[in-house]
């Protein structure tokens, strides 16, 4: 259950019962509570969703195919295959700010701030993204307006740029992660330099933010279409 989701109340007509109230504003639909079998009356069940609601699915149930993009999950394939598609490439990075986390989420309003600082500096947004799906202008990073205060588990926003862009972007981070309401995380994906070296490693460093670093190899399974 996320944080603060539930509360208990007594039966009026015996008070010596008690049960849970779920707050529905601040469920995200990510079916937990259901897959868990954690109530042992079966009072949990799930109503069914209307617009704008489902997108609080789309985005929480890990399950859930999205209808947009096609595949489970909040990022894109992009992300999960680039050591085949050889997207990403020496002198650039993908970037994703990923805003909310179980317990926690993000409602949309806050990732629409993100966006718009985003976009104010002529970002261009990945196409196949579900943030990007929702956005009506992607010049400004406007997303749809009856969206807005829906809340999901997490929400990315992604992207590409040259490698010199990074202390920019990185101070729209800062900034912008002042003003929101929940906690912002970034993925910086590139490949590593011809001496293994992580080429980012020393600007994150020196901002004294942590650095977490995850290798993903190629073990063969597809053939990488990049050499650069
Ligand atoms: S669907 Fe998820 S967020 Fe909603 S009550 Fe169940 S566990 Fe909590």
């Amino acid at each position: 259950m996320l944080g603060g989701i539930m509360h208990f109340e007594r039966d009026r007509k015996n008070p010596t019962r008690i049960f849970y109230v779920i707050d529905e504003d601040e469920c995200v639909e990510c079916s937990v509570c259901l897959r868990s079998g954690c109530c042992p009356t079966e009072a949990l069940y799930q109503p069914e969703l209307v617009w704008p609601r489902t997108v609080r699915k789309n985005f929480s149930d890990p399950l859930k195919i999205h209808p947009e993009t096609r595949i489970p999950g909040r990022g894109t394939e992009e992300m999960k295959t680039n050591e085949v598609t050889g997207r990403y490439r020496r002198g650039a990075y993908g970037m994703a700010f990923e805003l909310g986390r179980p317990g926690v989420g993000a409602r949309f309003h806050d990732v629409q701030k993100v966006a718009r600082a985003l976009a104010a500096l002529g970002i261009v947004f990945e196409e196949n993204n579900p943030v990007t799906k929702l956005m009506v202008d992607r010049t400004k990073g406007l997303i749809k307006p009856e969206v807005l205060d829906e809340k999901v588990l997490s929400a990315i926003v992604e992207f590409m740029i040259p490698a010199e862009r990074l202390p920019q972007i990185l101070d729209v981070l800062d900034r912008v992660s002042q003003e929101i309401d929940t906690v912002v995380s970034g993925d910086i994906i590139s490949r590593v330099g011809e001496d293994g070296s992580v080429p980012y490693a020393n600007e994150i460093l020196k901002r004294n933010r942590f650095l977490s670093i995850n290798g993903k190899s190629n073990v063969g399974l597809g053939r990488p279409l990049a050499n650069v």
